[in-house]
């Protein structure tokens, strides 16, 4: 089958990786849509390779750079679900930073379109939500972040739930800051925390992924698209990234997906899903690695592990607040407004101010996320 797929975030480092995938199977994958933030020549250039003609840009001032040649150009607030009914795809890739992509993924499942995940944050702010919607119409939420990716290879052919499995290791390269003593920390410069040891990904995701953020989101993200409590879900630093994560089953037994690190992996497994296809991907040359180290966490001097945990453990609103205290801290560090350790404070300072609901409604998760996102700003302005 020849899958129509709509691209949110094409011209980012997931959407350019999806698109290198659509070279390579053009017979199983057909763009049919793409949208971007602001770069319109970008998203025009890739139009015009892949023949879509149906595109969203959230810039308004240079959606008239999109028009002409019979497309059909969508932008502001609501571009992005109207885009997702005008291409009506089977599937959604949602790749972009941040919390832009949860309405149009709900459209999506609404609409009955299976939706591939890149966008961790919306399962962090809203997983309750979308794994509801999608269990109600029957839509397949296909991870494409590679931790979770692999999760769902280890867990395919199994029921999965608390019956079979004893717990989700996650996966963690550790960061650019892995070894670096405590004190040090705070000396650390954007130059210094965008210099990822092991793969090239987005600026907002690189700093999380030096903060450990990012394995905080995925904990949270994998107690949702799994179904498990936040107890089953752990966190062990690999720093080769080869093993992407591992299921540990009741029986003692451990399955691990590894592959080279290469987004292009997931991307196609999500798309072809549930079949395998070949791909020009360099296979694993295992005497050439040598070694596969295992270490824990060092939790006390990353806090933001111990912050997810305890957001996932509550649950309600406080991932959403979580995720918004995060995504305001991260931008304040690029700005030069915080200190590396800084990120940390804010968002533990904001998960204790902003008050907590136990519901996961959307609307009191949209709310709590715009609070988080108000008091951060406050916070990142005392410095
Ligand atoms: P990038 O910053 O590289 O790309 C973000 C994309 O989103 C760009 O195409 C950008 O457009 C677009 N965009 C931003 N705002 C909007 C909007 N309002 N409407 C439509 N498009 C918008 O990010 P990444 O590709 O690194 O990450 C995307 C998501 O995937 C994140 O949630 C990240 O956590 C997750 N992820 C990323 C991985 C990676 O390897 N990069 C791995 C696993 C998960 P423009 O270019 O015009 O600004």
């Amino acid at each position: 089958m020849r899958k129509r797929v709509l691209i949110l975030g094409s011209t980012g480092s997931i959407g350019t990786s999806a698109l290198l995938v659509a070279r390579q199977i053009p017979e199983r994958m057909q763009v049919v849509g793409l949208a971007a933030g602001r770069r319109a020549d970008e998203l025009a250039r890739q139009a015009e390779e892949f023949g879509v003609t149906h595109l969203c840009l959230a810039d308004e001032g240079r959606l008239c750079e999109l028009r002409g040649g019979g497309r059909q150009v969508f932008g502001g607030a609501t571009g992005l679900v109207e885009l997702v009914e005008a291409t009506s795809p089977d599937l959604v890739l949602v790749a972009i930073v941040g919390v832009e992509g949860l309405q149009p993924t709900l459209r999506a499942i609404e609409l009955g379109c299976d939706v591939a995940v890149a966008s961790k944050e919306i399962l962090v702010m809203a997983g309750e939500v979308v794994m509801n919607a999608a269990r109600e119409k029957n839509v397949k939420i296909l991870p494409v972040d590679s931790e979770h990716n692999a999760i769902f290879q280890c867990l395919e052919g199994h029921r999965g739930g608390s019956e079979e499995v004893r717990r989700l290791i996650v996966t963690a390269s550790g960061g650019p800051f892995r070894t670096w003593p405590r004190e040090k920390l705070v000396e650390v410069t954007l130059t210094d925390a965008l210099r990822h040891p092991t793969w090239e990904m987005g600026r907002k995701i690189t700093i999380d992924s030096a903060t450990l953020f990012n394995k905080g989101l995925e904990m949270i993200e994998a107690r949702w698209l799994f179904d498990l409590p936040m107890s089953k879900v752990d966190v062990v630093v690999h720093p080769q990234s080869i093993v992407h994560s591992m299921v540990e089953f009741v029986d003692g037994s451990v399955l691990a997906q590894m592959s080279t690190t290469d987004m292009c992996f997931p991307i196609q497994y999500a798309v072809v899903w549930p079949e395998r296809l070949p791909n020009k991907l360099p296979p694993l040359d295992f005497p050439a690695l040598a070694r596969l180290e295992f270490e824990a966490p060092r939790i006390e001097d990353f806090p933001a592990l111990r912050l997810a945990r305890e957001a996932g453990e509550k649950g309600g609103t406080l991932p959403a607040v979580l995720n918004g205290a995060n995504e305001v801290a991260n931008a304040a560090f690029c700005a030069g407004e915080l200190s590396f350790p800084g990120i940390w404070r804010v968002v533990e300072e904001t998960m204790a101010l902003v008050p907590h609901e136990s519901s996961q409604e959307l609307e009191v998760v949209v709310s709590a996320d715009r609070e988080a996102r108000r008091v951060a700003k406050e916070l990142t302005k005392r410095g």
